[in-house]
């Protein structure tokens, strides 16, 4: 008898539920900057990817608009059968200018960029040598290749670089995220790019959250550590967080942008993205560039959060970038501290397994450059009020199941 498939899943749906691993759609109401409405009330948000606060910026609302009204909605195709519109190449070459690389190749989203650039470059006799913390568009993106999948632990590169003599002979891809999701730590960018170079690996760096808000005119945490496309042949970043609308791109020499066209199935097979949502990407990209307040009011406001979590007992992960990172151990402690924060007015979700380690639940705090530092206090008071009250210091996991 076959199996039930939808049995199955409804079977590893209950298994998650007694695990509190169940996620939840929430819906809002309503979501103006860092304000968001969710079951009749405003909270202060520190959910979203919107670093620079740039989603709700008049010139990318102005510039979406009138690119719809010049363009329409849809693409109508994919890129290489018509879709490839005007703003699209416009943004291509804004990239290109912006990032100081000689070719851009845009995709809908970053998953799809990632699974078509592993997809491209990897088959079943190389290796794809990855960070255990990458994102997982990058593991599927090795798993879809085919290829051999090595994962080291985070930032260990004695150990990447054992992996990677043990397989001397076979094409190597090293794929790390710069700037890493749900920890809000840095690659070792310097360190890494020399190793690649020294045992001959293609280095790939996927900046998703780096893009925007590192380095000079906020061009990126390779561009940040001084390295160019020799160090960093592949680049890829997203256009729908610190820029605050939607899509992605990656970067690199001629021969791998032109291997990309041909190759990247993710590419090829889908419908490009709406014009006018390139006109509001490149709108994005030139208040990125321009208006360093932003970057610079972010660097206030994570200092000022550090601080203010060392003052009061609270012990987060090290970052300096705007994600910033309790752990509380147990899914029920990350549930009910989240709880807690909402009750208080504030909207910080809990990150459980699996998009983290077991035992390794957390808030995950992303500040955006139109928070205010009094919102960043209220915050921190009411995090102290529950993990004091709940003798839970934020050092140690709890031991709730
Ligand atoms: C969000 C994210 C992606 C996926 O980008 P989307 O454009 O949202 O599909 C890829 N990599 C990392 C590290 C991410 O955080």
């Amino acid at each position: 008898m076959r199996t039930d498939l939808l049995q199955r899943l409804a079977a590893q749906q209950h298994q998650r539920a007694s695990q509190q691993l169940v996620r939840r759609l929430r819906t809002l109401e309503d979501a103006s900057h860092v304000r968001v409405r969710i079951a009749g009330r405003t909270l202060v948000s520190f959910a979203s990817n919107d670093y620079l606060g740039l989603a709700g910026h008049p010139a990318l609302r102005k510039a979406l608009i009138e690119g719809a009204q010049r363009w329409g909605v849809g693409a109508t195709a994919s890129h290489l059968l018509g879709g490839h519109r005007r703003p699209h190449a416009q943004l291509q070459e804004l990239v290109c200018d912006w990032l100081q690389r000689p070719r851009a190749l845009l995709f809908s989203t970053g998953y799809m960029a990632n699974l078509g650039v592993l997809g491209s470059l990897l088959g079943a006799r190389d290796l794809c040598l990855q960070d255990k913390l990458n994102h997982r568009s990058l593991l599927d993106g090795a798993k879809l290749a085919g290829c051999a999948l090595k994962r080291y632990a985070h930032a260990d590169l004695d150990a990447a670089v054992r992996q990677l003599r043990a397989h001397p002979d076979c094409g190597a891809l090293w794929v790390t995220d710069g700037v890493f999701s749900m920890d809000g730590d840095l690659a070792p960018l310097p360190e890494l790019a020399a190793l690649a170079q020294r045992e001959q690996a293609l280095l790939m760096v996927d900046d998703a959250h780096g893009i925007g808000v590192l380095g000079p005119e906020g061009a990126g945490s390779a561009r940040a550590a001084g390295l160019g496309v020799p160090e960093v042949p592949i680049y890829m970043g997203t256009l729908g967080k610190a820029l605050g609308c939607f899509g992605a791109f990656v970067v690199g020499s001629d021969t791998l942008i032109e291997g990309l066209l041909q190759f990247a199935g993710t590419h090829t097979y889908t419908t490009a993205l709406p014009p006018a949502l390139a006109a509001a990407a490149a709108a994005a990209i030139q208040v990125a560039r321009h208006e360093t307040w932003r970057r610079e009011q972010l660097g206030l406001l994570v200092r000022h959060l550090r601080a203010g979590a060392q003052r009061r007992g609270l012990t987060l992960l090290p970052s300096a970038t705007p994600i910033q990172c309790l752990v509380l151990g147990g899914s029920q402690a990350a549930l009910a501290a989240a709880q807690a924060l909402e009750r208080a007015g504030y909207y910080v979700p809990a990150i459980r397994p699996p998009t983290v380690p077991t035992g390794q639940a957390r808030l995950r705090i992303s500040l955006c450059a139109l928070h205010q530092e009094h919102e960043v206090e209220g915050l921190l008071d009411a995090l102290a009020a529950h993990c004091h009250s709940t003798a839970q210091p934020g050092r140690e996991g709890t031991h709730a199941h």
